[in-house]
């Protein structure tokens, strides 16, 4: 296992939209040590969610405390329902670091993805893990929590 390193904006790969794992792949060597690395390296940072992006991977896998035992491993995750109502999340991201805001977003979600042995899993959440996938899926389709804040906390670094 290694820890990666974490890609600060500006970034032209945080920027960009990640694209799909062939699930046939998941179980590969390749997905599973990016998976365990991926992992090392939020834990380190002392993250609750990190996307492959951040590390330099143009995939779409993310890594979400989801609050039921160890961070687990979304591939090719999806939002396929988000309830009406909104809350108030105060953000942060390993890739702006020192910066703190506002965002709305969806109070529970209901994620569809392949799990790190390569199953189909579809999982509601509520509360914190609700954010942290709404957070980290928006990192696979190239946008941060900086764009969609409402009012910093602690500002921007200029
Ligand atoms: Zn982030």
């Amino acid at each position: 296992m290694s820890l990666l390193n974490v890609l600060k904006e500006p970034n032209e790969t945080l920027r960009t939209k990640a694209v799909d794992i062939d699930p046939a792949e998941i179980q590969r060597d390749r997905v599973q040590s990016l998976i365990d690395d991926m992992i090392a390296t939020m834990y380190a940072s002392n993250g609750v969610g990190i996307a492959g992006p951040q590390v330099g991977a143009h995939e779409r896998v993310i890594i979400v405390e989801t609050g039921r035992g160890a961070a687990e491993a979304f591939v090719n995750p999806k939002i396929v329902s988000a309830s009406f109502r909104k809350v108030d999340s105060e953000e942060g991201c390993l890739s702006v670091p020192g910066v703190f805001g506002i965002v709305k977003r969806h109070k529970n979600v209901t994620v569809e993805a392949y799990n790190r042995e390569g199953q189909k899993v579809k999982m509601k959440a509520g509360g914190l893990p609700a954010i942290i996938f709404q957070h980290e899926i928006d990192h696979l389709d190239g946008v941060l929590f900086i764009d969609r804040v409402e009012k910093y906390t602690s500002p921007p670094r200029l």
